[in-house]
Formats: C-alpha cells, sequence, structure tokens
C-alpha cells in the first residue's frame, strides 16, 4: 500500500512530465473510480486546463490546475500508467488479451496519463477549491514538512489518548504514515505500539519524531532507486524489503536484541514489534 514515501516519488516523477501540460481530453472508463463524483463533473472541470503544480499532501496527488485541482489517492493498489497517445490507450486499454487495466485517462500533447486500479478502492476527485475537499481539509501536519516540528508533534501527542499506533495511522494528526512506516518508527525509537500517545516523556517523543522522519526519508530514497517507471503497467517499487526492521518480520530475530519480533492486533490491523526492546 502506497504510503507518504511511494507517494512522494511518484509525484517527484511526474512534476516533469505533467507540469505546464493541457489536459486535452478525459477519459472515464470505469465511473467507480470518481465515486460519489461524476464523469461529467470530472470532465467539466479539467478539460483545457493546465497543470500548474504536481504536489503533495499525505498520500494525495495533487494536480493544481489553472481553476481547481484534481487529486488522485492510491489506496490499497493504485497506480499510474502512462501511454504514447490516445491511440495507443484505446487499442490497450481494458482490452480482453494482454490489456492494461484503467479505470481513468488523462490525454495531454505528449502522452495519456492513466490511474488504474483492479480492486477499484483508489480514486479520482476534481474539486473547485482544495477545501472542498473532505479527505484533503481533514489531514493533520505533512510528516515530511518543515511543519513537522518536534513541538508541534509532542503538542500533538500530548492531545492524543490513544495507543501511538492507532495515533500515527490517523491522518488527522499526523498525515503520511500507513501501517508499514508507522511499525518502522515505532522499532526505530523503541517504543511500545500500544503506549497511549499522551503517556510520551518529551525525550520519547523527540525519538519517536526523530524515528518517523529517518524512516520516511530513507524510504523515498529506495523508491526513487529507481524511480516509478509509468510505462511499465507491473512495475512496482523494489527493494524496500531490505530496510524494514519490523513490519512483516513475525518470528524474525529483532535487529536490536535477538528477540523474536512479534505479530500483534490493533484495531483489525497488524502491528509487528520486539517486546523486548520496544518499551
Ligand atoms: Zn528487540
Amino acid at each position: 500500500m502506497p504510503e507518504l514515501p511511494e507517494v512522494e516519488a511518484v509525484v517527484r516523477t511526474l512534476r516533469p512530465i505533467l507540469e505546464g501540460q493541457r489536459i486535452r481530453c478525459v477519459h472515464v472508463f470505469h465511473p467507480i473510480a470518481l465515486k460519489p463524483q461524476r464523469a461529467p463533473c470530472l470532465a467539466e472541470l479539467a478539460t483545457d486546463q493546465c497543470i500548474q503544480r504536481v504536489d503533495r499532501k499525505g498520500k494525495y496527488v495533487l494536480l493544481l490546475l489553472d481553476r481547481g485541482l484534481l487529486t488522485l489517492h492510491f489506496r490499497l493498489d493504485g497506480q499510474l500508467v502512462w501511454f504514447a497517445n490516445g491511440a495507443e490507450l484505446l487499442e490497450r486499454a481494458n482490452v480482453k488479451e494482454n490489456g492494461t487495466h484503467v479505470d481513468v485517462a488523462f490525454e495531454f500533447g505528449k502522452g495519456v496519463l492513466g490511474f488504474a486500479d483492479r480492486r477499484h478502492f483508489g480514486r479520482v476527485h476534481a474539486w473547485d477549491r482544495w477545501e472542498d475537499s473532505s479527505g484533503l481539509a481533514s489531514l493533520g501536519v505533512d510528516a515530511l514538512s518543515k511543519d513537522f516540528t518536534v513541538a508541534r508533534f509532542r503538542d500533538l501527542l500530548a492531545a492524543s489518548v490513544r495507543p501511538l499506533k492507532d495515533f500515527l495511522l490517523d491522518q488527522t494528526w499526523v498525515a503520511g504514515l500507513g501501517n508499514i512506516y508507522s511499525c518502522e518508527a515505532l522499532w526505530h525509537a523503541r517504543l511500545d505500539p500500544r503506549r497511549r500517545a499522551k503517556s510520551l516523556r518529551p525525550e520519547e517523543a523527540r525519538r519517536l519524531h526523530k524515528a518517523i522522519v529517518s524512516v520516511l526519508r530513507r524510504a523515498l530514497e529506495c523508491c526513487l532507486h529507481p524511480a516509478p517507471d509509468f510505462h511499465d503497467s507491473q512495475w512496482w517499487f523494489q527493494g524496500l524489503q531490505k530496510i524494514l526492521r519490523a513490519y512483516d518480520r513475525e518470528g524474525e530475530p529483532c535487529r536490536r536484541c535477538g528477540a523474536a519480533i512479534r505479530r500483534i492486533e490493533q484495531s483489525g490491523r497488524s502491528t509487528y514489534c520486539c517486546r523486548k526492546c520496544q518499551k
């Protein structure tokens, strides 16, 4: 599931391709990807507009237009696919034999960008103003922005009685972390995911802040080398496994103390941690 580093890598790769490009037309193959919006709204807002800027907030990709914006959210396994032109899109998109799944596509002078999610959880939305998107408007401070300071983080922690893991997953406090990098940050900070957020001492809050930033930066480096290849519909990020210390390592030895990494359930999701050195 793409979290902040994966989405940031997509944004940095897209930026030189899309900025300054005019959307000639919009193709909607599977309207479910726009839900609860409707295809005519997207086409009306996006057609004939230039992409001024490609940006990110939390796990959202933002395409800022002359007027309004588009948001892309990949959810579980949404992705982007590039086609040379409209003819190639229509030849390959959603055809039975060797076709490429595409839900929505934006046609530019230099090629076509497709958004695809076979499981149809991912979403493409059009907004007149970013405040109109309740998802965007509710996001907390972005974990890789300069606003994510130790002091701010400490205040947020102090205001929540929820377990640390749930606190980190809640995008309204800190935006960008998902299941993988929240487990990793807690392992690096040597903190038990079940601790209440407000129970952290200042020194522990500082440690967790540092762990979040360094885990995300390291993962971003990994996601950029090699960078996403939108020409390959099978492409996915590689090499992330080798930087993981806790996530999906149930039963394997902790790289710090040697005890077995445990898997526990929190709010219906798996948390991986070392019960010996995460206190
Ligand atoms: Zn350990």
